[in-house]
């Protein structure tokens, strides 16, 4: 027990010097000191919080079980330190030039500062780092039991407090130096310090542990050597698909990791500094791992059955009695899950503030307005709140968890979470076809996979998942199995969950990509993200207002046209009094540019576009040039696609116009040919008929037989009849019909179709011939036609008692003449006036009737003789109005 008061002593101590050190490099900060303090070597050193208790701890537990395979996790960072540093390079150069203070917003700026992308990465980070943090708390928690004497066991009520005062302690601190004060780099010289220093603790104690192994336990480096050769470990075999995933994966994991990205791009001071972390850093990785195989070798020999070896380098000292040592090591974890803890905090509370509660809060409350005072206090307020919140989460994750699965399996299910930002990351920064919609879609993908193939077994087989699942899959889907998705079955499933996650991903992001259209702020952004190096060296070039105006004036014209943009401007420059195309870039021009501008891009685009020149931002000229070059691309493009389609429109249209009438057509020709079947069938079956009587009877009288055959003389000349109007209608519809035009009177052909008609004899016609005397030139036959027709329909159908016809010519219009048919009949009902003069067309069926062509002629006639027929209501009976044009008269009569 006394031993466990001087560890407690001397963790509160060390603790006191963590604050004392942080405390004095956040004064000597505000004193300007910043280049002492952030030298390379504290920005190597701080790199080592990817040294978390995992791997200070659960490295040698990782040896214990798997051999040599925990050395991936040291390889994938080398591997990017020494031969990807120019990946680095560009997202610290990015990450400076556009301000990103997490990589939620890296990821969102890139894809036109979209907030879904930035929510999405917000909540997967959390979601992936919530088990991180609960595993520090553990290791703290089982180590310090450890050195309690207590067994795990009996120490759970102690360790949740442990665990609670660990949690609870992080937080202040955090708050207390990650919080001080909003700078807009996001950084944070105090917390930075202070890991620096335990990134020196971690180191030592590790390696000091290491020689007690080498040197005072085993005898030296040969017998060391001798030892492991004979130990399990020795006869490891390596598995080539785990141990590439496994190098991806750590690789991929340096690079996303919320709080990595924390410290290799925000906390970043100088791009010069990953000079230095290049091989530096690596060397360090190389140093924690040096021992790591020795500790565990020693670990599993001298140690009982059953010990944990993931506290191998904590309980291997302790077994010899070695308390110093042994507290030293508590120290070194202590301190690696205290600085990862305390920057995922960090990282964690600036994108839940940044992305989710301040967008929040400003529509909410403010409605969109701008920071002030007040919201400052808001965004710490906010800040402080989501720490307490993700170490509580991880606490909260900690308990419920049990805290019982190897240290090694949670890291690895984390690592795999955040490495599905690394598509979207890499696509934004190196391919500028990389849309918003295709990082949506890639990222939840990756995560969805991820989720079911990883996450929800890491809880063990039928906790979350029943054991079916793995079996058959859900709802018997067997292509769905966790472990053998798409039914590829026998992979490791941790390389299985890798491949699939990560290749799905990449797929549906290039994919998605490919298939949708970025929007302008997207392509202003994805231009500065690719091509960072060419625009953040380059000096300012626009400093001067006139040069500001002659960009903007460039600018203009690309979008508004020249003309209009150089009437804006030279209104704009006269107002203030200067003569010439280019105003100061004075606010209220500005306002009224973007304004103009947005009419075209959309206020958004037009906004960034301004301040993008007149801000003096990053972005070259030349981007903007090809933005609003390609706006009027597509303005035209668009302009082009409307006149195209309005002219579809009209073709179809007129098609549509044409189909209609093509089918009327055809349904009036249908109609037509089932009358003239109708028409020629009568008399064909009695001429038929009669000639069959005539042909087979025997002994007819010879008045029957002259009956008979005047019948069928009567029904042959209908017939004829019938056959010469359809030939006459149908010459006349055609149009193919030459009018014989010639000059005669009108009281000649009225005479002589009087005559033709019968001469009045059945129905006297009155006249008044003085009216008559008017020269024609006209068709005179065919306007007889019209005439013996109106007469014999008068003849025929005029019902009156006594009927008669008068005939009556008047002055028509436009120096025409009409020439009236008037009966004393019934005439024609009302609903049937303009139906007459169809093809077919019987009021009744009349047996004295003809076929209903009269009229149809008649009308056909009429127009082509450039007048026209009417009937006369209000007559007194039947009235027929034959119009003759002005043209048809003429002068001598
Ligand atoms: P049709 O060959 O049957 O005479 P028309 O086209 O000349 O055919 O006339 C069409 C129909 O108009 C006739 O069947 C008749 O019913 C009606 N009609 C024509 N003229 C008169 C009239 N003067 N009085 C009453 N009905 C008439």
């Amino acid at each position: 027990m006394a031993t466990l008061n001087v560890l407690v002593a001397v963790c509160l101590a060390y603790v006191a010097l963590l604050f004392g050190v942080a405390f004095m490099a956040e004064r000597a900060a505000l004193r300007g000191r910043v280049k002492w303090l952030r030298s390379p070597v504290v920005y190597t050193l701080s790199l080592s919080i990817y040294c978390t208790a995992w791997t200070f701890y659960g490295a040698v537990g990782y040896a214990a079980r798997s051999g040599l395979e925990y050395l991936t996790i040291y390889i994938g960072p080398t591997l990017i330190m020494v031969g990807w540093w120019w990946v680095l390079r560009k997202m610290v150069r990015v990450g400076r030039a556009q301000r990103v203070t997490s990589i939620a917003d890296l990821i969102s700026s890139r894809y036109g500062k979209s907030t879904i992308l930035a929510i999405l990465v917000t909540t997967m980070a959390v979601a992936g780092t919530t088990p991180y943090i609960a595993l520090q708390l553990q290791s703290v928690t089982l180590s310090f039991a450890a050195f309690a004497g207590t067994t795990e066991i009996a120490g759970v009520g102690n360790s949740r407090w442990t665990a609670l005062w660990v949690a609870v302690g992080l937080t202040l601190f955090t708050i207390l130096f990650g919080t001080r004060n909003l700078d807009a780099n996001e950084r944070h010289h105090g917390v930075v310090m202070a890991i620096a220093l335990e990134a020196v603790v971690k180191l030592f104690a590790l390696l000091a542990v290491g020689v007690f192994v080498v040197w005072g336990m085993s005898g030296g480096v040969g017998a060391m050597l001798e030892q492991i050769d004979a130990s399990d470990i020795g006869s490891w075999q390596m598995q080539g698909g785990r141990w590439a995933g496994l190098i991806f994966l750590s690789a991929a994991a340096f690079l996303t990791l919320p709080r990595m990205f924390q410290v290799l791009v925000v906390e970043n001071e100088n791009e010069d500094h990953l000079r230095l972390a290049s091989w530096a850093f690596p060397t360090y990785l190389m140093l924690m791992s040096l021992f790591v195989v020795p500790i565990a070798v020693v670990g599993l020999a001298r140690l009982p059955q059953g010990a944990n070896p993931d506290l191998f380098v904590l309980t291997v000292p302790l077994s010899q009695g070695q308390t110093g040592l042994a507290m030293l090591s508590f120290l070194g974890g202590f301190s690696s899950a205290t600085s990862m803890v305390i920057v995922a905090a960090i990282a964690l509370s600036t994108m839940v503030s940044n992305h989710i509660v301040m967008p929040i809060w400003l529509r909410v409350a403010y409605g969109g307005a701008k920071m002030s005072g007040d919201v400052r206090n808001l965004v710490l307020f906010s800040r402080r709140v989501a720490i307490a919140v993700v170490v509580l989460m991880g606490y909260i994750y900690y308990r419920f968890s049990g805290g019982g699965a190897a240290l090694a399996a949670i890291g690895l299910v984390s690592f795999a979470g955040v490495a599905q930002f690394l598509p979207a990351m890499l696509g934004g920064l190196f391919w500028r076809g990389a849309t918003r919609t295709g990082a949506i879609m890639g990222l939840i993908t990756g995560f969805a996979v991820w989720t079911w193939s990883m996450l929800l077994p890491s809880f063990g087989t039928g906790e979350i998942l029943s054991p079916q699942v793995f079996e058959a899959g859900p709802w018997g889907l067997g292509w769905l199995r966790p472990h053998a998705l798409f039914g590829i079955d026998g992979l490791d499933p941790l390389v299985h969950a890798i491949l699939w996650s990560m290749s799905l991903n990449t797929l549906v992001f290039v994919a998605v990509s490919l298939g949708s259209f970025p929007s302008p702020l997207e392509r202003l952004q994805g231009a500065q993200f690719v091509d960072v190096f060419l625009h953040s060296a380059r000096p300012q070039s626009w400093s001067g207002g006139v040069a500001q105006s002659e960009d903007l004036l460039i600018m203009a014209q690309r979008i508004l046209g020249p003309i209009e943009a150089q009437a804006l401007f030279r209104r704009a420059a006269s107002k203030q009094g200067l003569v010439g195309y280019l105003p100061e870039p004075v606010p209220d021009f500005l306002n009224e540019l973007e304004r103009e501008l947005s009419g075209s891009v959309g206020a958004a685009t037009a906004h960034a576009m301004v301040g993008q020149i007149v801000g003096g931002a990053s972005v070259s000229v030349k981007d903007l040039m090809a933005v609003a070059d390609e706006t009027a691309q597509m303005m035209e493009y668009s302009s082009q696609l409307e006149i195209k389609s309005e002219e579809l429109t009209r073709t179809a249209r007129q098609l549509r116009e044409a189909n209609e009438k093509l089918t009327a057509l055809s349904v009036q020709k249908d109609a037509f040919l089932s009358q003239i079947s109708h028409e020629l069938r009568t008399p064909m079956t009695s001429i038929r008929a009669f000639s069959e009587i005539l042909r087979d009877t025997d002994g007819l009288r010879s008045a029957e037989k002259a009956k008979y055959a005047s019948i069928i003389h009567d029904e042959a000349v209908r017939l004829t009849r019938l056959l010469d109007d359809l030939l006459d209608l149908s010459v006349l519809e055609s149009g193919q019909v030459n009018m014989n035009m010639r000059r005669g009177t009108l009281k000649d052909i009225l005479d002589h179709a009087m005559a033709a008609a019968g001469g009045g004899k059945a129905l006297p016609v009155q006249r008044n011939r003085e009216n008559e005397h008017i020269g024609l030139w006209t068709d005179l036959d065919r306007l007889a036609q019209v005439f013996i027709n109106l007469i014999a329909n008068a003849q025929k159908y005029c019902d009156a008692s006594q009927p008669e016809l008068r005939i009556l010519v008047k002055p028509g219009q436009a120096g025409g003449i009409d020439v009236d048919f008037v009966d004393n009949g019934s005439g024609i009902p009302h609903d049937r006036q303009e139906m007459v003069f169809e093809k077919f067309a019987r009021v009744s069926d009349q047996g004295a009737g003809g076929a209903g062509l009269g009229l149809a002629i008649c009308r056909e006639i009429m127009v082509r003789l450039g007048g026209r027929i009417t009937y006369l209501p209000g007559q007194g009976g039947g009235a027929f109005r034959v119009s003759l044009p002005g043209e048809a008269l003429t002068t001598s009569a």
